[in-house]
This record gives C-alpha cells, sequence and structure tokens, in this order.
C-alpha cells in the first residue's frame, strides 16, 4: 500500500512561547486535492513552514511524528522535486528583475533567476513551454517580475514549483491581495493544473479559494483540527460561524462556495 502523501502524528509545534499547532493528526492521501480552512492565527503558515522545515515538531513525550510518502527525513533537494510549496514570501522573494520564462525554469536550480554556471538543458526548456502553455503566461515569458501586477506573478511562481512535476502542490493564500478579476483568473488556472494531474493542497481563509475540484476540507482554529469532511458537510453556515467566531451564511455556485 502507498502510505500517505502527508501524516501529522499528535504534532504540535510552538513558536515562541505560543503553542502553534497543537497535537495535529492529519493524514493526507497522495492523490487526494485538500482545503485547510482556518481564520487568522489558526496555525496554517506554521502547518506550511513544517513542510518547508523552517518550523519543527516539539517533543511532547507521546509517540509523535511527521512524515511525508512514509519517511520522516527527507533532503531539501528531494523535498523540492516532491512538494511544490508556494508562498506569499516566496512570491515576494520572486519578484525581481528576472523574466517570466527565467523564473519557471531557476525552478530547476532551486534559485531565482538563471545565472551562467546553470546548465539548462533542451528537456528543462521543453518543460517550460509546456509550463508556460498550461499556466497561459507566453505574453509574459519575457517581461521581468517586478514589472508585472501580483496576480501575474504570482502565476509564473507557480509555473516555477511545477517544472519537476511534483506530487502536490502546496499553495497558501493564493488570491492574497489580488483584485477580483485577478482571483478569479488565477483560480480557473489553478483548476486547469489540477485537471492535469497535480495534487493541490491549499491553505486559506478565503472560502472562494477552494475550488471545485477540492473535495475535502481541514478546519484549522487555534492550532488545533476541528473539523474535517467533504466540502458539502462541513461547509455549513454553523460550522462556518463557530470556526470564525462572527455569523457566517454560505452560497454555493459552479461547483464553489462564498460566505458572507
Ligand atoms: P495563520 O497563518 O493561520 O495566521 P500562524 O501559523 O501564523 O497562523 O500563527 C499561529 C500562532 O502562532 C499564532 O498564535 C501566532 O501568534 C503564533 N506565531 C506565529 N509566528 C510566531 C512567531 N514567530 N513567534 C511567536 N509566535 C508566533
Amino acid at each position: 500500500m502507498t502510505p500517505p502523501l502527508l501524516q501529522y502524528d499528535h504534532v504540535t509545534v510552538r513558536r515562541g512561547d505560543q503553542i502553534a499547532l497543537d497535537d495535529i493528526s492529519l493524514s493526507i492521501p497522495a492523490g487526494e486535492h485538500v482545503a485547510i480552512l482556518g481564520p487568522n492565527g489558526s496555525g496554517k503558515s506554521t502547518f506550511i513552514k513544517t513542510l518547508t522545515r523552517e518550523c519543527y515538531p516539539s517533543i511532547t513525550g507521546r509517540p509523535s511524528g511527521f512524515r511525508i510518502l512514509g519517511r520522516d527525513t527527507w533532503d531539501l533537494f528531494e523535498l523540492r522535486a516532491l512538494l511544490g510549496i508556494v508562498t506569499n514570501d516566496l512570491v515576494a522573494a520572486c519578484t525581481r528583475d528576472v523574466t517570466g520564462r527565467d523564473t519557471i525554469l531557476s525552478g530547476f536550480f532551486s534559485s531565482i533567476g538563471v545565472w551562467a554556471h546553470h546548465h539548462v538543458t533542451a528537456a528543462m526548456q521543453t518543460r517550460t513551454d509546456e509550463i508556460i502553455d498550461l499556466l497561459e503566461v507566453a505574453p509574459l515569458a519575457g517581461r521581468r517580475l517586478d514589472e508585472l501586477s501580483s496576480g501575474e506573478a504570482r502565476r509564473l511562481v507557480i509555473g516555477r514549483a511545477l517544472v519537476h512535476e511534483p506530487k502536490a502542490i502546496v499553495l497558501d493564500e493564493p488570491t492574497n491581495s489580488l483584485d477580483l478579476g485577478a482571483s478569479h483568473e488565477l483560480r480557473e488556472i489553478l483548476r486547469k493544473v489540477v485537471r492535469a494531474g497535480t495534487t493541490m493542497i491549499l491553505v486559506t481563509h478565503q472560502l472562494q479559494d477552494i475550488i471545485p475540484e477540492i473535495d475535502r476540507v481541514v478546519f484549522l482554529q487555534h492550532g488545533r483540527i476541528v473539523g474535517d469532511g467533504c466540502k458539502a458537510d462541513v461547509l455549513t453556515p454553523e460550522a462556518l460561524t463557530h470556526l470564525f467566531g462572527v455569523t457566517v451564511d454560505v452560497a454555493r455556485r459552479d461547483g464553489y462556495y462564498a460566505a458572507w
């Protein structure tokens, strides 16, 4: 049997004097699209930082662990090929005097930009062309990221994360700071990425980010998992009111959910 893509067993993460993740147990099988939904401060960034190894689980005195495909140790290069992680910090770091095409290509070298010592192969160029096509960014390929809109830049950084055909792409608040049109456009592109065979793990506080292809939603609140199930069961006004601490109503349209 294939081990789960991600397996958290009683994982607790402390940040300063705060408990940012509190006894999290969660299993995400390879191939399952999942959204982790929670309000600000619920531990979403910390969840991603356990994947990027910027945060480590604490020793709690009980059996606990965090495994990716059944293994608890990975070197960072292996991990980058396995999980394409796109955070807003990464998008900010990539927003430089580097063309769209080189931003995507640089995913092969875990760099920002392509440098003289990088050996770019024909296969890398072909994969970059495929990604440019998939993400519909041909008009942006020759433009500098620091001269693009946030939505355009984000799309190219997502492309950078796809170069190795990762098992999953992990997105942190992908529509953060995008306007209505740019958010819609990005979500529709993400649907294409998923339909092309990439698993999506989405971390967000926005209900609308949960694209129709994602069926499982995990609720995070005060560092704890307080809900986990299929969208239709968990995205109810009652559950969301409890999760966000304000009265929430829910609408559903074309497979998307929205709250107000
Ligand atoms: P979210 O991404 O959902 O907003 P975070 O993972 O950033 O939540 O934060 C979870 C908890 O950890 C919060 O209580 C937050 O105040 C705390 N926290 C986050 N970063 C730090 C830090 N660098 N030092 C101390 N506490 C932190």
